[in-house]
């Protein structure tokens, strides 16, 4: 599986199976943190993340949530977002929820609708600033 750094997650969900669909921080610019100072930010292609979801069974079992690498997986593209979820829902059926770390202005280029399908295609509970939900 590709992962550009190593797996950062908060210590209750290390259950999760890992997916990488940003590489870095679409931000980048906090002074105090050094995370991601040596990487351009950037989304994995479509073909990388479809590779390695179809490898999560052998490498993490059968894992209900899967949480996304890089500082913030949910600046990625609504559309592939979307894309993401179904081929999670088809290789990893024991999947129910997604999260990770994210920014809120990780959604200001998704509209309202967009947000409900997002949460109703399994993500759930990004880490943003503050423990929260995206129902
Ligand atoms: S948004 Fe998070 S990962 Fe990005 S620079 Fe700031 S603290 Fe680091």
């Amino acid at each position: 599986m590709n992962f550009a750094s190593g797996i950062n997650r908060p210590p209750y969900e290390s259950a999760d199976g890992y997916l990488q669909t940003t590489i870095g921080c679409s931000h980048n610019h906090c002074l105090f943190c050094t995370y991601f100072k040596d990487q351009k930010f950037q989304t994995s292609p479509l073909g990388e993340i479809e590779a390695d979801i179809k490898e999560i069974p052998s490498v993490f079992g059968a894992p209900k949530r899967i949480f996304l690498q890089g500082a913030d997986g949910f600046a990625a593209s609504y559309d592939t977002l979307m894309r993401v979820a179904e081929l999670l829902h088809k290789y990893v059926p024991s999947m129910e929820s997604i999260g990770g770390y994210a920014r809120i202005d990780n959604f200001y280029d998704k509209s309202a609708e967009q947000i409900r399908n997002l949460a109703a295609a399994g993500f759930a509970d990004p880490y943003k600033g503050k423990f929260a939900s995206l129902h």
